[in-house]
């Protein structure tokens, strides 16, 4: 019995048959001289046949590697024939973008009959997906401030630095006043868009290296470190009140809104994250009983080490 005939597709379906996958395609021939693209490849690079035949894919290159890189992929292509992973390459606007390569190196029966086989996709809108989702683990999706989870580790990181260079640093506790009623009298939507005006003003009263996390409802914690004097806090914590003397504006409604604020200090009041807030908080609630729209603090004194 003879050898079983091989299939062969016919003359030119091979060409057509790339031309219907999304994954880009480039051949460069044995001088590494691009001879094909597909459409995937025009697509995603911008590079018609025109453009490129004849050049080297050296072309694509972009800054985010070095010799070493791409030194290193022409050495494993030489040795084991293929190479594959992720790679920035860039388009013909100079957009640079994250694509996932296969180069394969298609060795036929004279030197002159080899081929350098691309394959890739281009991956930016994953990684961008990937990032927000990354970023939503730790921020809140309607204000996008840090969340509790951020929260807590920026503590525990401010705590560990006042702790080595022997500084203090305070935790504010902010609530809204009477948000439930805000929210009945004009509806959710608005009460959301006060949360974020909210936000705003807070991060417009703090330094860039503070953190502003909102924790749910209308509860925010201001985490301020390197505080110089004792009553650094306390003032923040009153140019964060009186920032709020102003209405939100919203959809042509003036909102008229006020908050209370507690805050508690590392070292006097407490030295561990949970403490700290739950200090705090505590101190919200007495500037809430004694009648809303203050600054309440545990401590008056200087601080105690
Ligand atoms: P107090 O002065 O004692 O703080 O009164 P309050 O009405 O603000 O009471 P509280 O802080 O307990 O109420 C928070 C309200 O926030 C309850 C809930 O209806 C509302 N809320 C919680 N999460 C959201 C949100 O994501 N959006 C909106 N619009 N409202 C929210
Ligand atoms: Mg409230």
């Amino acid at each position: 019995m003879g050898k079983p005939a091989q299939a062969r597709l016919p003359a030119g379906v091979a060409e057509r048959i790339l031309d219907y996958t999304s994954e880009a395609v480039l051949v460069a021939d044995a001088n590494r001289e691009i001879c094909w693209v597909n459409r995937a490849f025009t697509t995603i690079t911008g590079y018609t046949l025109d453009d490129v035949r004849g050049r080297q894919p050296t072309l694509f290159r972009s800054d985010h590697h070095d010799d070493a890189f791409y030194q290193a992929i022409y050495e494993k292509l030489m040795t084991t024939g293929s190479w594959c992973g992720e790679i920035w390459r860039r388009r013909k606007d100079g957009d640079v973008f994250p694509a996932l390569l296969t180069v394969t190196r298609i060795v036929g029966d004279t030197p002159d009959d080899t081929f350098y086989v691309d394959f890739f996709t281009d991956m930016a809108a994953y990684k961008q997906h990937e990032q927000r989702v990354e970023f939503l683990v730790h921020h809140d999706v309607l204000t996008e401030l840090p969340n509790r989870f951020l929260l807590m580790d920026r503590l525990a990181g401010a705590l560990a630095r006042a702790r080595r260079k022997d500084n203090a640093l305070a935790v504010l506790f902010v609530d809204i006043d009477n948000f439930k009623a805000l929210n009945d009298r004009h509806g959710h939507a608005v009460g959301d868009a006060v949360l974020r005006a909210a936000a705003h003003r807070f991060l417009w009263c703090v330094r860039e290296g503070d953190t502003v996390a909102r924790l749910g409802g209308d509860e925010f914690v201001i985490l301020l470190e390197e505080l110089g004097s004792p009553d650094d806090a306390a003032t923040i914590g009153e140019s964060i009140r009186a920032a709020f003397a102003a209405p939100v504006h919203h959809n042509g409604v003036d909102l008229e809104m006020t908050i209370s604020i507690g805050i508690s200090h590392y070292p006097s009041d407490a030295t561990e994250p949970d403490a700290l807030i739950d200090r705090a908080d505590a101190s919200m609630y007495r500037a809430k009983r004694a009648g809303r729209n203050r600054v309440d603090r545990i401590i008056a004194g200087p601080y105690s080490r």
